[in-house]
């Protein structure tokens, strides 16, 4: 067995070998977070300290804990599938697929993603003949998600109004809606699961026995609740162990709030804070340009980095004229670096918003170039898909409203709203599902409906102890889908990605098992590492057999393709130049980096410029980018660029003025243009956020404004708060102003008053 320790610098050796005690360990970009990480948990193995079985480890998305996983695999011999190891949300799907009865979930519960959810809300607005002007089914969204995010039910949730009351309302409706068809959002996933621990000791101290060992990936993002669920899980005797990099916070818009990081040092009594300097990640100009920038935010628990490695490359900054040409422009680098031995898979273009990303990828098609896009539309967001996995959700589990109205009379077979209106009135009667009403609807349309229920039933049947790409196959053969595209002008894509999904299927079963979020085995005798009796012995009897027995292989494949971010298995797989956000490239490396769009309005981002602190996550987003970059860094700007199709002039980003001269080379002169001159921006008006340090902000008294208030803004009129944040001096609040959006301002600086 290789010597795991050999490769570390003395604080990462410090690290990896820290007691069994809660430590933080709080790093910049590139200086071997992840890989300490990693290797605490081969180092404990090796060491016999636990068991692979009594390891939790939660990473930022499901590619991190599949790298993860291969990694450890390489440095123990073990095999790493039946681990612990995932998202927040994949290892609660695998908790409450486990304890689905205690959860109070049906065995095949399904999970809706953001796009599901929206329509799940449109719905249910619809059914209750609420006027969405007035409570637009987004605001909705945010309202409830906010609420969950804090760990508040609905009857949790103060409303001092009748606006508010009425929203409150809707998130009851709203969660008895998806009680009635067994499905959860992606919020619920955590707070039934942080529910179903708070509140069953023995399940509780079985898990808190099992886990001696948590570790977190990218802790500066995560929010209250998955701060409450680590806390929960952690008890009072495990060590957490959290890697992060408050300059890499970059999702307080979803409620991540960096100050856990503070009160984690505090609650989880941390004595071990370890601050790794070193990087290992990018050259010198590389690693100068980010400490420039981010140097010019205020909030931070201060650190730095240096590295060892030369001065390498300067970045190179090109303007171009239009976003055409700067596409253009990168597709010459691109090729030049290509013909200089750069793998494809090497070089990442990243962009702010996925609209970007358009013309980019036309220009790579022209030229020929493969290229893989991550987080625009998934393979399992087109269309196509989701009817097909909308029959395979009725197979599972037919109370699925959303999926009967997606596929009932789809492909077309004479089922007309007025049916639907029929069944859905018969629903409602019987507080039943859609599926279950179907007999209750009389004359034609209930003969309808009955094949409709047959066609589903016999899908069922024949499927019966198939292999899951068996089913696939059976079920896009019955369903009529194929058929139907066959007849479309466009159609052939479509029948191909139908096809893709077979072997999505086959490659889920037998290159995953049941994939790293859903679970394959529970690891070796949890009981028995766990040391106490579950409550619930029959679902967990034998610990080491396939959970087959608690989920099947279809409800393990529809999880997988609810939780899976962002990759194209079409094209998986190929060498191929990478284009995403700079959010989805969060944790990554690559040996050249191109950011792209660097304009004011884009990158900035004109909407954070009216919220509190959020030019800083702007700057925050930059140095992730930047970080990203190992050997070149390439950034771009353009002084046109069409967007939502419209032509848009915009300045050059503020984030230039803020890098350092002599790591840059300019490849087009430096001129000032006409409309780059002082014009007063939208920043101007919005106060930053005070220099305090977080630490000290914690310390001060809270400002007391709570959720579902009424407030009133000088600018934006009255609004309702849906989610505070932090706390103290650093307290921030979401709060839905109507028809200006939502805001997220800081409560010691905004000026609000009480309504
Ligand atoms: P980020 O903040 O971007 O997530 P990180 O702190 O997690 O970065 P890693 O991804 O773990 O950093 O490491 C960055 C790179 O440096 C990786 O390629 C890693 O293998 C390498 N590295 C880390 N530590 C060492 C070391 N001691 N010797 C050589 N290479 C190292
Ligand atoms: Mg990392």
């Amino acid at each position: 067995m290789q010597n795991l320790l050999h490769n570390l610098n003395p604080e990462q050796l410090a690290a990896v070998t820290l007691p069994a005690q809660s430590a933080l360990i709080l790093a910049g970009a590139g200086s071997g977070k992840t890989r300490v990480l990693t290797t605490r948990i081969a180092w404990l193995i090796q060491t016999a300290q636990v068991s692979p079985a009594g390891v939790l480890a939660v990473t930022f998305t499901n590619k991190a804990a599949k790298e993860m996983m291969s990694r450890l695999s390489a440095m123990l011999p073990i095999n790493t599938r039946g681990m612990w190891i995932g998202t927040f949300h994949g290892i609660c799907n695998r908790l409450l697929r486990a304890h689905y009865r205690d959860a109070g979930l049906p065995q095949t519960f399904q999970i809706l993603d953001s796009a599901d959810q929206l329509a799940a809300i449109k719905r249910l607005l619809k059914a209750l003949n609420v006027d969405d002007e007035k409570y637009p089914p987004r605001n909705l969204m945010y309202f409830i998600n906010g609420a969950k995010d804090q760990g508040l039910r609905a009857h949790e949730v103060e409303a001092n109004d009748d606006y508010n009351r009425r929203f409150v309302q809707l998130y009851e409706a709203y969660d008895n809606q998806c009680q009635r068809e067994g499905v959860v959002d992606f919020a619920e996933l955590l707070l039934r699961t942080y529910e179903l621990m708070s509140r069953n000791q023995p399940l509780r101290e079985h898990y808190q026995a099992r886990f001696r060992h948590i570790l977190v990936d990218e802790f500066q993002d995560t929010n209250n609740l998955q701060y409450n669920w680590l806390k929960l899980m952690a008890g009072e005797h495990n060590a957490v162990f959290a890697v992060g990099d408050d300059d890499q916070s970059i999702y307080a818009f979803r409620g991540a709030n960096v100050g856990n990081m503070v009160a984690f040092e505090r609650e989880f009594r941390v004595q071990n804070l370890i601050k790794l300097e070193q990087n290992y990640r990018s050259h010198g100009h590389i690693l100068d340009t980010a400490n420039t920038l981010i140097a010019n935010n205020s909030k931070r628990l201060g650190k730095n980095l240096r590295t060892d490695a030369g001065h390498g490359e300067p970045v190179r900054i090109y303007e171009a004229s239009s976003d055409i040409q700067e596409a253009q422009w990168i597709i010459e680098q691109s090729k030049s670096l290509i013909g200089e031995g750069a793998l494809r898979s090497e070089i990442a273009i990243l962009y702010r918003s996925n609209a970007q990303s358009r013309v980019i990828e036309h220009a790579l098609f022209t030229a020929g170039i493969p290229y893989r896009v991550y987080g625009g539309q998934r393979f399992f967001e087109r269309a196509e898909i989701k009817h097909a996995i909308a029959y395979l959700q009725l197979m599972d589990n037919p109370h699925n409203d959303s999926a009967f109205l997606r596929v009932v009379n789809f492909p077309t077979r004479g089922i007309g709203a007025r049916s639907i209106e029929q069944l859905q009135d018969a629903a409602r009667q019987y507080g039943i599902s859609l599926y279950a009403a179907v007999p209750y609807v009389a004359g034609k349309a209930g003969s309808s409906l009955g094949s409709f229920v047959k066609l589903v039933e016999g899908m069922r049947f024949e499927t019966q102890n198939l292999p899951l790409q068996e089913m696939v196959k059976v079920m896009l053969d019955m369903s009529g889908l194929i058929p139907h595209y066959q007849t479309e002008k466009e159609g052939a894509d479509r029948i191909e990605n139908l096809e893709q999904l077979v072997s999505a299927a086959m490659l889920f079963v037998n290159e995953e098992g049941f994939g790293i979020d859903t679970p394959a085995f529970l690891g070796p005798k949890a009981q028995e590492v766990a040391g106490t009796p579950l409550p619930n012995g029959d679902e967990l009897i034998d610990a080491d057999a396939p959970l087959v027995t608690v989920m099947s292989p279809l409800s393990a494949f529809l999880s997988h393709a609810s939780l899976e971010a962002g990759d194209n298995q079409a094209q998986a797989g190929q060498d191929a130049l990478q284009l995403m956000t700079v959010h989805s490239a969060k944790g990554l490396e690559f040996d050249a980096v191109f950011i792209t769009g660097l304009e004011e309005g884009l990158f900035p981002h004109e909407n954070s410029a009216q919220e509190q602190g959020g030019l800083e996550e702007e700057r925050r987003l930059m140095y992730v980018a930047i970080t990203r970059a190992k050997k070149r860094l390439y950034m771009s700007f353009s002084q046109t660029r069409m967007l939502h199709g419209q032509t848009r002039y915009n300045m050059k980003s503020r984030f230039f003025d803020e890098l350092p001269e002599a790591a840059l080379k300019w490849l087009s002169p430096k001129v000032q243009h006409q409309w780059f001159g002082n014009k007063k921006s939208a920043w101007d008006d919005a106060p930053e956020v005070g220099a305090n340090n977080i630490a000290q902000s914690f310390a001060r008294k809270d400002v007391g404004w709570r959720i579902g208030e009424t407030v009133s803004h000088q600018k934006f009129g009255e609004g309702v708060i849906v989610n505070i944040e932090g706390g103290g001096t650093n307290s921030r609040a979401h709060i839905n102003f109507g028809k200006h959006g939502m805001k997220l301002l800081d409560l010691n600086i905004a000026k609000l008053e009480r309504v």
